[in-house]
């Protein structure tokens, strides 16, 4: 009787440590990467700074990263944009696949005169550029696996040296985002132009695998009437709240394309960031007087999907057969300063 007890009171016990530990084990692979540090900064411990590859060490970069412009080898940035846009715990083909994206992004911008005039060549702003994270900073958000997190990033751009995504020669517009709802976009769904490299292609996303795939968010009819009157004053948002959106046409992946919005017609991509939804792939119905938004995904859908390609790496794909999936017609290789053609020469 007594072992019966004892042997329950074991069990509860263990049970009891599920419990708590479950959750933990779900919560912790992705907390360091998702939230920064909460308070206080790790000493970095002394080590070899990273260096580049001979092409990547060639280049040096005018990065505005605040006020401050500071010189950087494009190696050197490399490393802080794959820090900052993928999460070191992805498979090291997919963080060497960032790596050649983000190193393609920076060329095109350097190639087609980018947003900072004489200023810089490119900032640390993602909205503007592309995300940068110093090794400090990125340290104390890691904390216990900021050695091994740091070396996968730094071998990622080490071993793709200088290699480029490119389309007739020349870098390509190498967007990328989170997670598509199982198929990207083509460039013209979702902005102006029509890009023969960023077309609709098959995403492998592991829905159960990625935080917040499926989202929802619900308005008032007074909520959701200002945010579409602020960009759109000629929206006719009156009368019964179940009327106000209609005719959407989706793409196979149920991504909106065009709808319209008492009366006005937009892209299903600016609805999107009129109403701040994590996607253009959405439902919605009417409830309790105002709507609920039903969204996939995360980003704007277009060229490669970050995590679709981690789900191809750890499928056994390389970066190059990543990129070449998510980018159509392209060819990856070694781009030098030299085919930078006059950059460089001029200091511009
Ligand atoms: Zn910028």
């Amino acid at each position: 009787m007594r072992r019966e007890i004892r042997r329950s009171a074991a069990v509860s016990a263990v049970l009891l440590v599920l419990l708590f530990a479950l959750p933990l084990a779900v919560v912790t692979p992705f907390r360091q990467e998702l939230f920064p540090a909460e308070s206080g900064t790790q000493e970095p411990a002394e080590r070899v700074p990273f260096q580049p590859g001979d092409l990547d060490g060639d280049m040096t970069l005018r990065v505005l990263d605040g006020e401050e412009v500071r010189e950087m080898t494009l190696g050197a940035y490399l490393v802080g944009v794959v820090r900052a846009e993928m999460p070191a715990s992805f498979e090291p083909e997919a963080l060497k696949a960032q790596a050649v994206a983000a190193r393609t992004y920076t060329l095109y911008k350097l190639q087609t005169g980018g947003n900072h005039g004489d200023t810089a060549d490119i900032c640390t702003d993602s909205t503007c550029c592309q995300a940068y994270i110093s090794e400090e900073d990125a340290r104390s958000n890691w904390g216990d696996a900021a050695d091994g997190n740091e070396a996968k990033i730094e071998t990622a751009v080490r071993e793709t040296d200088g290699e480029t995504i490119l389309y007739g020669g020349v870098p390509i517009l190498a967007v990328f985002h989170s997670c598509s709802a199982g198929q990207t976009r083509s460039s013209g769904q979702v902005w102006v132009s029509d890009l023969p490299y960023l077309q609709a292609v098959a995403s492998p996303e592991p829905a159960d695998a990625i935080p917040n795939y499926y989202s929802r968010v619900e308005f008032t009819a007074e909520e959701f009437r200002e945010k579409v009157l602020a960009s759109y004053p000629e929206a006719d948002l009156s009368g019964d709240v179940s009327g106000w959106l209609q005719n959407a046409v989706t793409d196979t992946a149920g991504s909106v394309e065009t709808v319209e919005v008492g009366g006005v017609t937009m892209k299903g991509s600016t609805l999107r960031s009129v109403l701040g939804l994590r996607s253009a792939c959405f439902e919605w119905e009417a409830a309790d007087g105002g709507l609920v938004f039903y969204v996939t995904g995360y980003g704007h859908g277009v060229g490669m999907s970050q995590y679709g390609a981690n789900q191809m790496a750890k499928e056994g794909a390389d970066y190059r057969e990543i990129l070449t999936h998510y980018y159509t017609g392209v060819t990856v290789e070694p781009y030098t300063a030299a085919a930078m053609g006059s950059w460089g020469e001029s200091g511009e």
